[in-house]
């Protein structure tokens, strides 16, 4: 039986998506190494710099003294730049594409679907697994807001320091710089590893300042999600496969949550229910 052509469509997109996360986590391993090399981490700029929001923790100096934080130079406005422009024109799209953050926590929600006895897992249903869990709606909703928190933090604290705010605590670091100077840092890989086994996509729903930051572009870019509910049953099998755990995907895909991942796109199985469509201006 040969895959109709709109199946085909969708499951390369999904492989390409796969193998944009590989990619950047290996991109992202490689520039921790490289700083682990004689000389390197004083010649070409510290691991912080390939950092986008390294840009927002250093605007404020920038802009008052012409100056960056330590740790930061303006490759960050350089990267920053790159993912505000596919913001613009895909909303979250780097959450879901090209973070390697993002793409670690997909890693460990699959290795922990798959170790809580989540092998022959069909798509659009229920998993078997244990693990990762959906918190209930009344912790998860308020939960959801301390990213914005986060990022207005890191941003008053910005005026005040040396080093860019997150820079003891970063994730990125953590887990991929291969130094781990401090205690706190060894926590927070732990914790990052640990939770995100918990619970999908943890640090993208409730604590990404970056995240944060890209959320209101859901709203304005014009490569968006579109339901056709002539064809639309409301089955369900979209809210299942969502990893940022959307309620009633087909009626919110403008949701600041929405990482672009497409996976409710590849799990539908009712002919044009979900598109993917340029709106447009
Ligand atoms: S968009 Fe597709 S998967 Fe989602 S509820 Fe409608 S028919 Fe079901
Ligand atoms: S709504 Fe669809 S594209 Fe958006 S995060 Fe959920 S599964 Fe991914």
């Amino acid at each position: 039986m040969t895959a109709n052509p709109k199946t085909r469509r969708k499951t390369s997109l999904t492989q390409i998506r796969k193998g944009m996360l590989w990619f950047s986590i290996a991109a992202a391993f490689l520039i921790g190494i490289r700083h682990l090399m004689p000389g390197e981490a004083t010649s070409g700029g510290s691991f912080d710099t390939f950092c986008p929001f390294g840009a927002i923790e250093t605007a404020w100096k920038y802009i008052t003294s012409g100056q960056t934080l330590k740790s930061t130079n303006l490759l960050n406005f350089a990267i920053l730049s790159g993912v505000l422009a596919v913001s613009l024109v895909a909303g979250r799209a780097f959450c879901g594409w090209m973070c390697p953050l993002g793409a670690a926590q997909e890693g460990l929600a699959n290795l922990s679907r798959r170790l809580g006895g989540g092998k022959r897992r069909v798509r659009g249903k229920p998993s078997p697994a244990k693990l990762p869990i959906r918190l209930p709606a009344k912790i998860d909703r308020p939960l959801r807001y301390v990213k914005y928190l986060v990022l207005v933090g890191v941003i008053i604290a910005s005026i005040f320091t040396l080093f860019p705010p997150l820079h003891g605590f970063c994730p990125a670091r953590a887990v991929f710089s291969f130094k781990l100077t401090s205690g706190l840092l060894w926590s927070v890989l732990i914790t990052f590893i640990v939770t995100s086994m918990l619970v999908e996509r943890v640090w993208c729903k409730y604590l990404c300042p970056l995240g944060a930051s890209l959320a209101l572009f859901n709203k304005i870019s014009p490569v968006r999600l579109s339901a056709d509910f002539q064809n639309c049953n409301h089955c369900g099998r979209c809210d299942i496969e969502c990893s940022m755990g959307i309620q009633d995907v087909p009626d919110d895909l403008s949701s600041v949550e929405c990482i672009r991942c497409l996976e409710c796109l590849e799990t539908c199985a009712r002919k044009d229910a979900l598109v993917l469509k340029v709106i447009e201006p």
